[in-house]
């Protein structure tokens, strides 16, 4: 028997909803039967598998007012988690739209005359999917399907914070025939995921960096892939040369989007000495005018901390910040207002690299802002991190910009503006440092690592005889 897991509502702080985990064997048996199943799900080819994701698009955009309202009580906003269905429903479009092109066999000639080469590709049957709260329905599909198109059966394990979406989403998987089969969520916590881990042929896991070693430990262990996509804590750098007005807003959006709670959060500022003080005035006015969304979902634009145990590290952070010196001008901390967990958009000056708001993932609306004389300096300080995920820079000149952004340890750098990584489907990257590790999630190899590359050999003329030892 699994216990039951009680899960807190972020606007309310109530406890009213209720999981419970299949006991390890179930979901043994279940990981066993979707493997068994996902042959058919190949044998159907690219077409049969597209039509069955256009059938579960066209299905979720008829239960769409049921998906908004669980992904709006898991996560307490309104706006992303509208967004988060978009991206859904468009996802699907694009991978059916791409998924020829990139899964054709091929057959050519050699650099040894008699032998071609036909290059084939065979999915790994059976993918684990193990993701974070803060996009419940966006991260937990991003690598579903283009597993499934692939070919590959897929579980699902969302994170237990959000799990409130599931349920509806389960129920229209069970309207396509041929998806229930070979595709499941299911529920749980850690404990169900590191079960996940020892059942899948691949994972694919999103979290934090020391959930993402121990996926990682047990994924070595038994010689699967893990795809892991992990914290971050990106650098802006604005130039002296940077249209302010642009980077302030900028910079604003991609810190405060979702309430801070993205992997691609700004979490850090680096401004030229010289216009620091104009940068950090407006930057304050902008923020200023951001309201929360209470009492009501659409009363502003800042939703709550989801988790409960991030708003006691962005608190934690902050304490320590102004403990060591730090000055904050707006915002300040999360406090508690109808029993959920709430921050307005907070920025900082006067703090450095000792502080943990500037060394380690806050995951809050928190703008800590540092000043810099050098560009020099400036890339030692965004070079200064345990992550490398993703960065921005502003600067007049595109060529100085990009200069800089070559020296930046991150995978996507987004130049005059800021969080670009969230919305950008082509650009292929992988995480620097403890941010990940594994071919990228978007571009053509999100879905080509889902398939091992195999080779036949083949001999087209027999009368050419290599054999050294036969002459
Ligand atoms: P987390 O690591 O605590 O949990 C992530 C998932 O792992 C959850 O589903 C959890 O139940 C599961 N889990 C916990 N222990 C496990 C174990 N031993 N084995 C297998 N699974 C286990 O992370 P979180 O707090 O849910 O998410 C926030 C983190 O996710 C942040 O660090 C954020 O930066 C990161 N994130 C990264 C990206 C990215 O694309 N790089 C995107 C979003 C979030």
């Amino acid at each position: 028997m699994s216990k039951p897991i009680e899960i807190r509502n972020p606007r309310t702080g109530k406890y009213d909803y209720v999981i419970i985990p299949p006991p390890e064997k179930l979901l043994v048996q279940q990981c066993n039967r979707l493997r068994r199943a996902q042959q058919n799900w190949f044998d159907l080819g690219l077409d049969g598998r597209i039509e069955a994701l256009l059938q579960w698009k066209d299905a979720i955009n008829s239960t769409r007012d049921k998906l908004t309202e669980a992904l709006v009580i898991d996560t307490g906003r309104l706006q992303e988690s509208k967004l988060e269905i978009d991206w859904f429903i468009s996802s699907i479009n694009r991978w059916c739209r791409l998924a020829s092109r990139l899964l054709q066999d091929t057959e050519k000639g050699t650099s040894i005359p008699f032998i071609n080469l036909q290059q084939t590709t065979v999915p790994y049957p059976l993918v684990g999917v193990i993701s974070p709260w803060n996009f419940p329905l966006l991260l937990s599909t991003i690598d579903t399907i283009p597993a499934l198109l692939a070919g590959c059966a897929v579980v699902v394990k969302p994170s237990e914070i959000t799990p409130r979406f599931m349920a509806p989403l389960m129920n229209v998987i069970g309207t396509v025939p041929k998806l229930r089969d070979i595709l499941t969520f299911i529920e749980g916590d850690g404990k169900t995921g590191a079960t996940l881990v020892e059942n899948v042929d691949l994972i694919c896991f999103t979290g934090s960096v020391e959930i993402g070693q121990q996926v990682a430990m047990a994924a070595a262990q038994r010689f699967i892939p893990a795809f892991l996509e992990l914290g971050g804590k990106d650098p802006a750098i604005v130039l002296e040369s940077a249209d302010i007005d642009l980077a302030t807003s900028a910079i604003l959006w991609g810190s405060v989007f979702n309430s801070g709670q993205s992997c691609h959060s700004i979490e850090r500022i680096y401004v030229a000495k010289d216009i620091f003080e104009d940068f950090y005035h407006k930057l304050v006015a902008k923020a200023y005018k951001l309201k929360l969304a209470y009492p009501t979902l659409d009363s502003g634009e800042i939703g709550p901390i989801i988790s409960e145990r991030q708003a006691a590290i962005i608190n934690e952070h902050l304490q320590d910040a102004v403990e060591k010196g730090a000055v904050i001008h707006c915002g300040g901390e999360v406090e508690e207002i109808g029993g959920g967990w709430w921050c307005h958009p907070t920025v900082i000056t006067e703090v450095n690299h000792e502080m943990k708001i500037i060394n380690e993932e806050t995951f809050g609306p928190i703008m800590p802002i540092v000043s810099f004389s050098t560009v020099k300096e400036v890339i030692e300080l965004a070079n200064d991190s345990f992550y490398g995920l993703s960065a921005a820079v502003f600067s007049e000149s595109r060529d100085e910009a990009l200069k800089i952004a070559r020296q930046i340890d991150a995978s996507a750098i987004s130049i005059n503006d800021a969080g670009l990584t969230a919305m950008m489907h082509e650009a292929e990257k992988n995480a620097f440092k403890f941010s990940g590790l594994g071919s990228s999630r978007i571009g053509a190899s999100a879905l080509t690592r889902f398939m091992r590359k195999k080779a036949f050999l083949i001999k087209t003329d027999d009368n050419y005889d290599p054999w050294w030892f036969n002459q």
